[in-house]
């Protein structure tokens, strides 16, 4: 049987693991972050020798250089994470193991494996957004994920920013209140003085992070008109969420689009991922059958 590794290359941990799909997942490991050197030799490692292993993705953190007939395709680009910037994550895959690679940010590979094998599946297009020390959105829109010039950095929209209402200045080093600089954990964190996971459910944060979210999906509904949009990381844990962000997204949009996912049906519209913390590794492994798909021409 054809095997698929996947890589979730995150910021903290690194997870590799390898199968045919979700219900097949054959080997499994996890180990912090390190330097470039250190965690690309042991995803190497994990993989070398797998027999039928036709494939591997990388969903990793970014920005980085997604685009095939760049010379730069596979590097992790202008990360601030110490000793990471200019990486190239992806030749030395290739090079040692010798099969395709797949190499894109980890939200659009997240939305990738939503739209293959969970919230998504049997739709046409998604949109995957994180909510957690940042921010970050990735979109599949027939099969393809969006990429553009490099990829989408759907955390920095800029949204409105009452200040007698909320005079907390951001967090985003770029642009203070962009919705990240806003919403992302370590945000409402420094608001409120306590992390987000030790705020009760009747405190005003919530409501706040609600509006701010829900004016990020606006923005993106009127451009992208997704027909799905799945919210994951750690601080959409807080399930309350869920209901308070459909409903802002409903007051703000005023009644201007009737789709029945805006109106009626807005329980399944915006929705949890279904494949909870195995998003990351499994967007891996659709990568890797993606990269080879496209490789052999089917
Ligand atoms: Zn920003």
């Amino acid at each position: 049987m054809d095997l698929y590794g996947g890589i979730e290359g995150g910021g903290t941990k690194f997870v590799c693991a390898y199968g045919s799909g979700p219900g097949d997942i054959r080997d499994e490991i996890r180990y912090p972050t390190g330097t470039p050197e250190e965690s690309i030799g042991r995803a190497i490692e994990f993989f070398r020798g797998v027999d039928g292993l036709r494939a591997v993705g990388i969903a990793s953190f970014g920005p980085l250089d997604p685009n095939p007939k760049s010379p730069t395709w596979g590097y992790v680009t202008t990360t601030p994470k110490p000793g990471w910037a200019h990486t190239d994550f992806a030749g030395p895959i290739r090079r040692e193991l010798g099969i395709p690679v797949g190499f894109d940010t980890d939200v659009n590979a997240a939305a990738l494996a939503e739209y293959r094998w969970g919230a998504a599946q049997g739709l046409d297009s998604c949109l995957y957004l994180t909510v957690g020390t940042g921010i970050g959105g990735g979109a599949v829109v027939g099969g393809q994920m969006i990429h553009g010039m490099m990829h989408p950095e759907m955390g920095h929209v800029r949204i409105p920013h009452d200040r007698d209402m909320d005079g907390y200045p951001g967090f985003c080093t770029y642009h203070g209140d962009c919705l990240e600089g806003l919403a992302c954990g370590p945000a409402m964190e420094a608001r409120w003085g306590g992390r987000a996971e030790t705020l009760p459910d009747d405190h005003p944060a919530w409501e706040l992070e609600a509006h701010y979210l829900a004016l990020g999906l606006i923005a993106y509904i009127v451009t992208l008109s997704p027909e799905r949009i799945i919210l994951g990381g750690g601080v959409m844990e807080r399930r309350i969420l869920f209901p308070m962000v459909r409903s802002h997204v409903q007051k703000l949009l005023n009644g201007y689009i009737r789709t029945p996912e805006l109106t009626d049906e807005i329980d399944a519209y915006i929705v949890p991922p279904d494949l909870g913390n195995q998003a990351g590794v499994l967007g891996g492994m659709a990568l890797a059958q993606a990269k080879l798909a496209t490789e052999s021409g089917m």
